[in-house]
């Protein structure tokens, strides 16, 4: 593979969601209970009328947790009942007045009235038979937990381990998990088989705010380097399943909703090794099983003692071209990395091809080729010739990597990320 190295001044404009305003919330949630409300039963059919789905599309595009105060209203209104009985928004009828089931979530869920055509950025094709290994660092054992025909792949903007990357939304929290913006009623699917461990609101445990809104945490069936392994749900409209349950892979276990602290409907999820802590999440993309003929790239990016560096610009093109395919950053120092793999970067579901990786630390860019697989993690380690001085965190080697030196010293000991630089041992 060849590598090359230039050092690029850019100032690169980032491409900007538009702001979820309250007001165009509040509009949804009058305009969903129109359309509830105006839902009639056809048979076993719910058909809605044309309100919602002039408006469903404007909200799928703009989701994700905020810490600002302001949102919170929505968590205040669905804090579920504590008892185990499937509970729903209060707010939206059902058929039988009580929590519905699976086929009831099913004829809510209103699909996009114009299909996105198959050479759309919209479109993706199906996803590969999990589990998959093709080598053997590679552990894509879980499911997209929405199902093909509605959004299963995450928010670009909101990437694992990283803030907001966009320019006109405030920061919000680092993610520990990724985002899949869909209408309220998508299913939502078991990611693996397991048992369910919790159905309910899930409060933190910092300061009892209910961020995550109805959650299901799955803890599977199956383990990983010795540990247990646990997909989490959040924010959904409802559950179909209680704590105890067993569920395969697959099973609808609740739908898309808005509750706990959201700006839009969206499923948060998350994946957990080793235990059911926040601290414990891990990259799902390195989870889930990557779409036919696509791939994942991740790779770290080190200082000279191999230390990872966080928050390195990364922005991948096609070769020569000048537009962002992606853009993420390395992850925040709190997230923490693959068993094997060790990485501080995941870009997911990637058609398989060559690209051009630009990385940017203290504002030079190198640009790296790089390679991507169908069906597998393309691995590039990154390494400056400067020294970061990083969190302490002990970190073992790779299974069948070792790093491989960038050409050129673009930095002196001056230039590095910290005012303290670490002397070489
Ligand atoms: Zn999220």
């Amino acid at each position: 593979m060849v590598r090359r190295l230039q050092t690029i001044a850019e100032q690169t404009p980032q491409n900007a969601p538009p702001i979820f305003s309250c007001g165009v919330k509040c509009l949804f949630f009058f305009l969903s209970l129109l359309f509830f409300v105006g839902c009639r039963q056809v048979g076993d059919l719910l058909l809605p009328t044309a309100v919602p789905l002039a408006v469903a599309p404007e909200i799928a595009t703009a989701q994700a947790e905020s810490h600002d105060e302001t949102v919170s209203i929505v968590a205040d209104e669905i804090v579920p009942d504590l008892t185990p009985q499937p509970t729903i928004d209060a707010r939206i009828p059902t058929p039988e007045g009580e929590g519905i089931r699976p086929m009831d979530a099913e004829q809510n869920y209103v699909r996009s009235e114009v299909p996105a055509p198959h050479n759309s950025e919209e479109w993706r094709p199906p996803p590969m038979i999990a589990p998959l290994s093709f080598n053997p660092d590679d552990h894509y054992w879980l499911i997209r937990p929405i199902p093909s025909g509605s959004r299963n792949y995450d928010l670009e903007w909101y990437p694992f381990g990283n803030d907001v990357q966009a320019d006109n939304v405030p920061a919000y929290r680092i993610h520990h998990g990724v985002d899949f913006p869909n209408d309220t009623g998508t299913p939502i699917l078991a990611a693996g088989s397991g048992t369910v461990i919790h159905a309910g609101s899930f409060p933190s445990p910092r300061n009892g705010i209910n961020y995550y809104g109805n959650t299901i945490v799955i803890q599977h069936d199956w383990q990983w380097q010795g540990k247990d392994v646990f997909t989490l749900y959040a924010h959904t409209l409802e559950y179909f399943v209680q704590a105890g349950d067993n569920v395969e892979q697959g099973e609808v276990i609740a739908g898309v909703g808005s509750s706990g602290e959201v700006t839009g409907p969206h499923l948060h999820f998350e994946v957990r090794v080793g235990a059911n802590e926040y601290v414990d999440t891990r990259n799902p993309a390195l989870w889930i099983v990557p779409y036919e003929g696509w791939g994942t790239l991740a790779g770290k990016v080190v200082d000279r003692r191999g230390r990872l560096i966080p928050g390195a610009r990364l922005e991948l093109r096609a070769p020569g071209a000048n537009e962002n395919l992606r853009k993420q950053s390395t992850y925040a120092t709190i997230i923490r990395s693959d068993e094997v793999w060790q990485e501080n970067f995941v870009i997911g579901d990637v058609p398989a091809g060559e690209y051009e990786l630009h990385i940017t630390v203290a504002d030079v860019t190198y640009v790296r080729e790089v390679t991507v697989l169908p069906g597998q993690t393309s691995f590039e380690v990154i390494s400056t010739e400067f020294t970061y001085n990083p969190t302490p965190t002990p970190r073992p080697l790779p299974t069948s990597l070792s790093p491989v030196l960038i050409e050129g010293t673009p930095f002196n000991e001056t230039d590095s990320l910290t005012t303290t630089p670490v002397p070489d041992s």
